[in-house]
């Protein structure tokens, strides 16, 4: 837990004073739900039953062989509902939100994953929610902006700033500091002002639990935890109960992108170029530009392009429980093809940067220990960036023949005989 919301020098609650109230409030409600069997009943019967945990702990004997090294492990987040590891923290806000009598959810999202899952969360709890998105991830992210529809959910598009992921979370900090009597902003990783923090390592700890149960039935030695680390909440989640042992090593990946030059990544602990500042409510290390403002990153992986990191894995960067190494796309590329083509697993893009420290350090470590890498997602949802890098010729095709179908309108009469309610709620978007 942070002390008074504090890690170290980092965290905090930075915030304009409208927001001391709501805050203090959830803090209030989160510390009561953790002591209240109902509700803690309440969510493990919907982690089971809605988000199906636990997640396999499973061994990829393969890669195991082929790495010559420590036994490979692999968590399994991505066969949670939704896909990734971020319907564990969206599930446990909303419901803490109902029962704190909130009637509206809100939320962020930059590639529409958090997004995506908070819909769900909240169609299931029967809860309205609206999902801040900036333009230019709208425009880019259209899968998830219609699944996010199919839930019912309202997508906001910001029009702000750079018309990104943190524009759409300053926008929706406006909109809670506007409307919290009402409203839960249900942030989608481990940082923003405190409680956030300790609230959303709380809700994906049981990824770290149900690792320690699992690992204990199969006697495992284990060497090394390895998770990939955009705001930090599958790392912070998965490393919870080893955090204040010796053991095992815990290693964060950050998004190498396509080199150590300026805007060329988003690797906020390995390298020298993160200062420490006050962004979106918090005190982290942070990436900034000339003027001081948060810069532009880049990565492959839409997960770990922000360029923030959660304030408890910033402390323990800083006083070394955890190593942080950049991993580019090309080899977040490789890891994903080597899981893929030996144990039939295809990873998120964000998680094949957590593959790829395995292969790093697999062989530096004897066979009789064991690394498990957290597969926070997995990689159904990027066939739009996979398929234009291994077959771009193949998936031009696929475009164009995809765009003469529609222009065909071959699909436009399934519109026109839809029934005349949902015709009405289409034409009212
Ligand atoms: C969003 C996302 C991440 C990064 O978020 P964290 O808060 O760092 O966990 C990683 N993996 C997947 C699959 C994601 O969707």
């Amino acid at each position: 837990m942070s002390h008074n919301g504090f890690f170290g020098t980092f965290g905090g609650k930075y915030v304009a004073e409208v927001l001391r109230k709501p805050l203090d409030d959830l803090e209030i409600a989160f510390d009561k739900a953790m002591q209240d069997p109902s509700f803690l009943e309440e969510l493990r019967t919907l982690q089971r039953d809605f988000i199906g945990r636990p997640t396999p702990l499973y061994f990829a004997e393969n890669a195991t062989k082929i790495l010559g090294g420590a036994q490979i492990y692999i968590k399994m987040e991505g066969l949670a509902h939704t896909g990734a590891h971020k319907i564990n923290n969206a599930l446990g806000q909303a419901l803490l939100a109902k029962k704190m009598g909130k009637t509206r959810i809100i939320a962020e999202t930059g590639a529409g994953q958090h997004g995506l899952a908070t819909a769900a969360a909240c169609a299931k709890l029967g809860l309205p929610c609206e999902v801040f998105m900036g333009e230019v991830d709208v425009r880019r992210q259209q899968p998830n902006v219609a699944a996010m529809e199919m839930y019912g959910a309202k997508v906001i598009s910001v029009k702000s700033g750079s018309k990104t992921l943190k524009d759409a979370i300053n926008e929706a900090m406006r909109d809670w500091a506007a409307h919290f009597d009402n409203t839960h902003y249900l942030i989608g990783s481990a940082l923003g002002p405190a409680p956030f923090p300790d609230m959303v390592r709380f809700f994906q700890s049981v990824i770290g639990k149900e690792v320690q149960e699992q690992s204990q039935e199969r006697h495992l030695d284990i060497a090394a935890l390895c998770a990939c680390v955009g705001g930090g909440s599958n790392a912070i989640g998965f490393f919870a109960p080893f955090i204040d042992k010796d053991a095992p090593r815990l290693i964060g990946a950050e998004a190498g992108g396509i080199g150590p030059g300026q805007n060329e990544n988003a690797v906020r602990m390995s390298g020298s170029a993160a200062k420490d500042g006050i962004v979106h409510g918090y005190k982290s290390r942070f990436l900034l530009d000339d003027d001081g403002q948060v810069a532009e990153t880049r990565s492959i992986s839409a997960g770990l392009d922000y360029p923030g990191i959660g304030p408890q894995l910033a402390d323990l960067g800083k006083n070394g429980r955890i190593e942080f190494r950049a991993i580019t796309d090309n080899q977040a590329l490789e890891a994903l093809q080597f899981f893929a083509k030996n144990e039939g697993i295809l990873f998120a893009m964000e998680s094949a940067h957590a593959g790829a420290v395995a292969l790093q350090i697999a062989k530096e470590i004897p066979k009789d220990k064991a690394i498990i890498i957290n597969m926070s997602g997995r990689g159904d949802k990027d066939i739009f960036i996979t398929s234009p890098v291994f077959r771009p010729f193949e998936w031009e095709q696929f475009l164009q023949s995809e765009l003469d179908r529609l222009k065909q309108g071959t699909d436009i009469h399934y519109a026109e005989s839809l029934p005349t309610n949902l015709k009405k709620e289409l034409e009212n978007k």
